[in-house]
């Protein structure tokens, strides 16, 4: 028997958040610019339209401006820590 394909959304967020967590990799190489031209562009437009990133990359920029005027400054441990807590922070889509 088939199924129709009534299928009710139950939010209009069609945004994929597997994306964000590919994202989120690569923030740190972007504020380096380590990552060519079509990267950066990808990643410029995600984080237009998706908050969470948006965000995040705010906190990153911060960060990494903060250790750049502290040269001697390693990265700090709780900056992967907070990238965590942002990813599960995130609304979790429908298990696969
Ligand atoms: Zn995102």
């Amino acid at each position: 028997m088939e199924s129709d394909n009534h299928d009710p959304k139950q939010c209009s967020d069609d945004h994929d958040h597997e994306h964000c967590l590919e994202m989120f990799k690569r923030l740190s190489e972007y504020l380096d610019n380590e990552l060519d031209d079509i990267t950066c562009k990808e990643i410029e437009a995600h984080v237009k339209e998706c908050v969470p990133c948006f965000s995040c990359m705010q906190t990153l920029k911060r960060t990494v401006d903060l250790c750049k005027q502290a040269p001697d400054q390693p990265v700090p441990e709780y900056f992967s820590e907070k990238l965590k807590e942002l990813v599960q922070n995130m609304p979790k889509t429908t298990n696969p």
